[in-house]
């Protein structure tokens, strides 16, 4: 039986990066969820086809051919073959994603995904509805949280390291307002499931995290 492991938080938590190394130091998969949304709205927006209009989303979603790789412990998305990895972290595709998670028939094509994924291998999925919606099941839950100006904080760095200047203050306003959209929608809304266990990173190192969880795993394993 495979083991999972839930990981959901807002934007700029750093749940990717944990889940990564998690998932290396677990020999498991990591299967990056946002990055299946941003795939979906990437194929629809290659079509024309606007992220608000449900029907002609509806109708193209059975043309999408959605893969994901793993080589190296590395997740690769693929659209008709196509590596689109580094297409969909730009800029305007977060807020394309976030717009097309909005959508029923978008939500119900990815959750089956990724439960028929999750139900073949052990893997970390990280997400916004991972503990609540698509595996409530799974064996460990994590909400993983920073405050807003922090992961503004870890954004800008991350940027400045790759010679990006940005506004401090613009990226807060983003990360808030995708905050907002995510909380708010209609369908599986963020918020923190009952049983997960809460860690909040604003004053911890990716490292600290790490060892908190892995630590809570080990424990539990320990029980079970
Ligand atoms: O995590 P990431 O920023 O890549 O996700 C992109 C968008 O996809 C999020 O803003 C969120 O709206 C949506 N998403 C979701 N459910 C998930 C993962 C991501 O609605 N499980």
């Amino acid at each position: 039986m495979p083991m999972n492991i839930a990981i959901d938080g807002p934007v700029g938590a750093g749940k990717s990066s944990i889940a990564d190394q998690v998932a290396q130091r677990l020999h498991i998969l990591h299967l990056d969820t946002g990055a299946m949304y941003r795939a979906c709205a990437l194929h629809m927006l290659k079509k024309n086809i606007s992220l608000e209009d449900e029907e002609r989303v509806a109708e193209e979603l059975p043309n999408i051919a959605m893969s994901v790789r793993f080589s190296d412990g590395e997740q690769k998305m693929f659209l008709s073959g196509e590596d689109v990895s580094a297409l969909i972290r730009e800029h305007h595709m977060s807020k394309a994603a976030s717009d097309i998670s909005k959508l029923p028939c978008v939500r119900e094509k990815m959750v089956s995904l990724q439960r028929e994924l999750a139900g073949r291998q052990s893997c970390v999925l990280d997400g916004r509805d991972i503990c609540l919606h698509v595996l409530p099941e799974a064996r460990y839950k994590f909400f993983l949280t920073a405050s807003a100006s922090e992961r503004a904080r870890r954004r800008c760095a991350e940027l400045a390291q790759r010679g990006k200047k940005v506004n401090f203050e613009t990226v807060l306003a983003d990360i808030n307002d995708r905050d907002y959209n995510d909380m708010h929608r209609a369908l599986s809304p963020l918020a923190q499931a009952p049983d997960a266990v809460l860690v909040d990173s604003t004053a911890l190192t990716l490292e600290q995290v790490l060892d908190y969880m892995l630590s809570f795993i080990e424990e539990q394993a320990d029980v079970l």
